[in-house]
């Protein structure tokens, strides 16, 4: 089925390292085990990347643009199969695996032209005789840490960019899902050896990359505390860091939808519980207008109970279970804290009805104190509280109101309410009558504790490179302004 090897500078490996035991969070069975990096094959993958830098990195941008497009036709003639394999280790509905599939050949097809287009560019020299230009050198070696929600999606983000830009890789995917990436050798056979290189581990091995003296950048996606670890590890060489971290993003529903309430509380749902509520940018708070309060939470109910828990291979499934039971466990006890504290479970929160698996089934949630966990801090599961406000004012003041500042979205048909909230949303990416829809050349990161840089659009692309101002002047001659001084005179 899938090779569970680590590519190491070209050659295919198995993991000297701690063994994984990958779960199909479904049936709960262990589906593989795969042999985790060793110290050494970490060592050996960052010096394979070191030294095919240098042969990358003075590749001709055209080619390695040529080289990315066949990754991309690479990854859709094997989406299928990929797309099976992240099904049975991450649980998320096969629907959405094969949408994740071409988003992420979407992004070597991306970043292949955009690398290729933009490497600097020409500036007004100070004397006509110059030439000034700005040069965007690659990194070096870039680490690629990822997590399991999104685990090839999440990874393209950062490799195809790196990649165009002319640095080497050394990807790390989560421990709960290293089978997909692991699969992807195949695709990156075609590029020299050591450009791409892939090994699988726990924390541990993340930490080795993020502290590896020969690792140029991190680039990291996954919780605040594990990005701060990451962030901690990259300071003493002064690494470069992009820090994709957690979100606790609002939902805001305004007076005026009214008309369209239904499709606001359908968008809602999507938005609260695609991939059970585990995407980083999932809407976590629902601020809507008192007005229309009492219709939309009945909305969204009603819309709730329609939605099919089940296995995630089935065409009929909208949601499939959530990734671990530590995962589940989590979840339900913010929500368990918050109905202790006086918040109503309007439906959901039980097992869905399903015999096994790490199901929670998709839960609507009034009344939840404002302090709560569950309208503070990252839940990460299917769980849609939802609070009613007087003005925008307040949705706004309550939507900037957490740490967290990854996404925000917003139904409003009046102009002036779409333009403020644009403006006043401390979000990296707001989203107005549309959630969640990504776009690979709008930037995606966060505000505060989100994160630390974007991924994505041309920020995404100048993330993997150095800045470097280039002035020529073409005439070798001596400058009026040099020493000595004295022999312009005093003042
Ligand atoms: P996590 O922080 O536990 O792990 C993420 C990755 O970091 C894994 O590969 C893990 O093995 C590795 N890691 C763990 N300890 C490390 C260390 N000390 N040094 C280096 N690497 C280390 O996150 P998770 O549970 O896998 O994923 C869920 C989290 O990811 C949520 O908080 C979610 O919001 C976040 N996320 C953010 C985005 C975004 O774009 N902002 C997208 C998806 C998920």
């Amino acid at each position: 089925m899938c090779v569970a090897s680590l590519l190491i500078d070209g050659e295919l490996v198995a993991g000297a390292g701690a063994t994984l035991a990958v779960e199909n969070p479904f049936t709960t069975e262990t589906i593989a085990a795969v042999g985790g990096a060793s110290p050494e094959q970490v060592e050996a993958a960052v010096g394979a990347g070191r030294r095919a830098w240098h042969g990358w990195a003075g590749t001709p941008a055209g080619e390695r643009c040529e080289l990315l497009h066949e990754v991309a036709r690479r990854l859709r003639a094997g989406a299928d199969e990929l797309a099976r394999t992240m099904t049975a280790e991450g649980g998320k509905p096969l629907i959405e695996n094969r949408d994740e599939l071409e988003w992420t050949a979407a992004a070597f097809d991306y970043y292949a032209e955009i690398g290729r287009d933009h490497a600097g560019r020409v500036i007004p020299p100070i004397e006509n005789t110059q030439l000034a230009m700005v040069v965007k050198d690659p990194l070096g070696v870039v680490g690629c840490i990822v997590p399991w929600n999104y685990p090839l999606l999440l990874l393209a983000w950062k490799v195809a960019p790196a990649l165009a830009a002319g640095n080497c890789v050394v990807a790390k995917p989560s421990e709960l899902t290293p089978l997909s990436t692991l699969a992807l050798a195949p695709a990156f056979e075609h590029l020299p050896a050591g450009v791409m290189n892939i090994v699988a581990g726990a924390g541990e091995v993340g930490a080795r990359i993020a502290s590896h003296p020969e690792v140029d950048c991190v680039a990291f996606t996954g919780s605040v505390a594990t990005g701060k670890k990451v962030a901690e590890a990259c300071l003493p060489r002064m690494a470069r860091m992009n820090l994709e971290m957690g979100g606790k993003d609002a939902f805001i529903v305004c007076a005026d939808v009214a008309p369209q309430l239904e499709v606001a509380a359908r968008g809602g749902a999507w938005a609260a519980f695609l991939n059970a509520g585990q995407v980083c940018t999932s809407a976590e708070r629902f601020y809507v207008a008192e007005e229309v309060y009492d219709d939309y939470v009945a909305a969204f109910v009603d819309h709730t109970r329609t939605l099919v828990l089940g296995d995630p291979f089935e065409a009929a499934t909208d949601v499939g279970p959530m990734v671990s039971e530590p995962q589940r466990a989590k979840v339900v006890a913010q929500l368990e804290a918050a109905a202790t504290a006086g918040a109503e479970v309007l439906t959901g929160g039980d097992r869905g009805g399903q015999q096994r698996g790490h199901f929670l089934s998709p839960a609507v949630v009034t009344g939840a104190a404002p302090d709560s966990a569950l309208l503070t801090e990252e839940t990460f599961g299917p769980v849609a509280p939802i609070v009613p406000v007087a003005s925008l004012e307040e949705a706004i003041a309550l939507a900037n109101g957490t740490e967290f500042g990854l996404g925000a979205n917003v139904y409003t048909a009046d102009l002036e309410s779409a333009v403020r909230c644009m403006r006043e949303l401390r979000a990296g990416t707001v989203w107005i009558n549309d959630p969640l829809t990504d776009n690979d050349a709008g930037p995606f990161g966060g505000f505060k504790q989100s994160g630390l840089g974007r991924e994505l659009g041309r920020e995404g692309l100048e993330a993997f490179q150095e800045t470097k101002h280039v002035h020529m002047e073409s005439r070798i001659e001596r400058k009026e302004w040099w020493y000595p001084y004295r022999e312009y005179g005093a003042g």
